[in-house]
């Protein structure tokens, strides 16, 4: 049984266990007076009956049971369509393959194929009558096509996994960027709204002050985590070097399949690094300059 939290006339948040903690969620359930829509769906949240659902992105945790409901219109950004449409997507969008993590996918997310999803732009914008509008705001960086929705009259801003955890942002898909991560976090900021839902965690932030705190803390795990790189750096080394040191997970606490998560995350700081000129990259090593 999901939590039910009515956020204005129209929206309501299906909060999941645990405030909608990995590997559960909070999707957003929009009634409008012509159709009902669902933004995303989650473990432990019964799928209820609506017209059609937006995705947020393509991760496993937003769409359960909805490949299994080949009938329900879904819609996606169109850079995260592959991703969403096929096993095989996901696995080259997300770079998780291996067969254990295969096997939690399906028995923890019930994961398929969402072949029926259609692609949406970056200005997607739905009336779903009365006066009840969605408006995308795309929100790239954790995956290419990551993107929030702004739901009106009612002033929600769905922030999808914009979700102001103090573990702070993931960006470490194959299909992630720190800098468009960086960018979301400054558009996120000057979104506004009454109430922003997050999908893990948070569930509901009230008002834009508390938001704002939040978020300034979510981005400064960025900047830990920059200077963490840099505190390694005492001397040259190799990407490898600097993976498992606690830079994103704890010391001995890297969960099997996030060690290359952790790697791709690391590198896109050390690149950033290069870029700004503050470390040098040579002969596969990185030394500060
Ligand atoms: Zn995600
Ligand atoms: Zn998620």
């Amino acid at each position: 049984m999901a939590d039910l939290i009515e956020l204005g006339r129209h929206t309501t948040v299906l909060g999941g266990p645990d405030l909608g903690k990995y590997p559960s969620g909070n999707p957003l359930l929009v009634q409008g007076a012509d159709s009902r829509v669902l933004i995303d769906s989650a473990v432990g949240v019964q799928l209820p009956e609506v017209d059609a659902v937006l995705l947020s992105h393509f991760h496993e945790d937003h769409t359960v049971g909805i490949g299994a409901r080949p009938e329900l219109p879904v819609q996606i950004h169109a850079r995260d369509l592959a991703g969403v449409q096929t096993v095989e997507g996901f696995a080259a969008a997300s770079g998780f393959p291996g067969e254990e993590y295969a096997r939690e996918l399906t028995e923890v997310f019930q994961h398929q194929g969402v072949a029926q999803a259609q692609p949406f732009a970056d200005d997607a914008h739905w009336d779903l009558g009365g006066g009840v509008t969605i408006t995308a705001v795309p929100l790239p960086g954790h995956t290419f096509g990551h993107s929030g929705f702004l739901i009106e009259p009612d002033g929600v801003f769905f922030t999808a996994d914009v979700d102001l955890s103090s573990f702070g942002p993931f960006y470490g898909d194959v299909e992630a960027s720190l800098t468009d991560t960086r960018e979301s976090l400054a558009r996120c900021s000057q979104v506004e709204a009454a109430h922003y839902a997050t999908f893990h965690h948070k569930r509901v932030v009230e008002g834009r002050d508390e938001l704002l705190r939040l978020l300034a803390a979510y981005a400064d795990v960025l900047t830990r985590r920059e200077q963490a790189v840099l505190d390694l750096l005492t001397e040259p080394r190799e990407l490898d070097e600097l993976v498992g040191q606690g830079i994103v997970y704890r010391p001995g606490k890297v969960p099997a399949y996030a060690v290359e998560s952790e790697r791709r995350m690391v590198a896109r700081h050390l690149d950033e690094l290069v870029l700004r000129g503050a470390v040098l990259h040579e002969d596969e090593r990185y030394a500060l300059m």
